[in-house]
């Protein structure tokens, strides 16, 4: 989350004036609070029975991919998983924040508090210490299931939550990635913990080389699982490069992998943030009117 939204509120920092109508002037030196423009794509988050529906759809839905996935040893949710893939046990991998925590919480807090651009690191790194998110609606139902689900081998299905939460030390305590165990617990406090939790949760910077692109990640999991479904909130949680993308490019990756999405893919609702919120630009009263079109329909054989 934070790499998406650091970026997010960075263009924001220099958006022109006030947003809407009616909006109180902001109490930022360098521009808008960093939550503007929030308030309903978080209420539809948080008071909505369309988003409660959606998610869960979605998730009964990525159960049962799983099921005809798992039953298909040439099955593979990544691209550039190559090689034998009957030999590896089956695993679904999952993107953490607004995919299975549900961060709406903050984000009400952030625009209560008219939280600014300067304020916005610490405020999250508390959030995440916090370790109260609750889960996304649909979220532990699936991800319980499928952990009873086994490929034809007898082999259990293994979910891996790979995330953008950074590893960051703190100023109260020696670990080195005191986000990983915050998380860790906070899933756990869902009913989500296994022995092998701390493990199975891959964070930004635990390694040097795993930065904001998911890839490597996913790739290092490859390496010793069949990856049966990816379960996300932004396109970048499936696709790489496409957070320094147009939003004309990140469609046509989109279509390119037509054939994944809603089979192998399963992206959730997320309004609020996340990367077609850097590609739209600082300037949504530019964006709103501008001329749509450059979103396509996949061309299908
Ligand atoms: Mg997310």
């Amino acid at each position: 989350m934070t790499a998406g939204i650091a970026v997010l509120a960075a263009a924001c920092a220099n958006a022109p004036g006030p947003p809407a109508a009616g909006a109180k002037a902001s109490p930022c030196p360098a521009g808008p609070t960093f939550a503007w423009g929030a308030d309903r794509a978080t209420l539809w988050m948080r008071n909505s029975s369309e988003y409660r529906a959606s998610s869960e759809t979605l998730y009964r839905a990525a159960l049962e991919s799983l099921k005809k996935g798992l039953a298909d040893p040439s099955w593979t949710a990544e691209p550039t998983q190559e090689g034998n893939l009957a030999a590896l046990p089956p695993a679904v991998v999952m993107d953490v924040d607004d995919t299975v925590l549900d961060n709406s919480g903050y984000e009400a807090r952030l625009l209560m508090d008219g939280t600014c651009f300067e304020a916005f690191p610490a405020s999250w790194d508390a959030w995440v210490a916090e370790r109260k998110a609750p889960a996304v609606p649909g979220a532990v139902e699936f991800i319980q299931s499928a952990r009873t689900l086994k490929d034809p081998a007898g082999r259990a299905v293994r979910v891996f939550f790979v995330t953008n939460r950074e590893c960051e030390k703190r100023p109260a305590s020696d670990a080195a990635c005191p986000q990983e165990e915050d998380t860790a617990e906070n899933l756990r406090t869902l009913g989500l913990g296994t022995d092998e939790l701390r493990m199975d949760l891959l964070v930004r910077g635990e390694r040097p080389e795993w930065g904001g692109e998911k890839l490597s990640r996913r790739q290092v999991i490859a390496q010793g699982n069949r990856i049966v479904l990816v379960i996300g909130d932004d396109l970048a949680d499936f696709l790489p490069e496409v957070r320094r993308q147009s939003v004309a490019e990140r469609d046509l990756a989109r279509c390119a992998r037509d054939a994944f999405w809603g089979r192998r893919w399963f992206l959730l609702p997320n309004p609020i943030y996340g990367s077609w919120l850097v590609a739209t630009g600082p300037d949504l009263t530019k964006a709103l009117a501008a001329e749509p079109g450059v979103l396509q329909t996949c061309s299908r054989p």
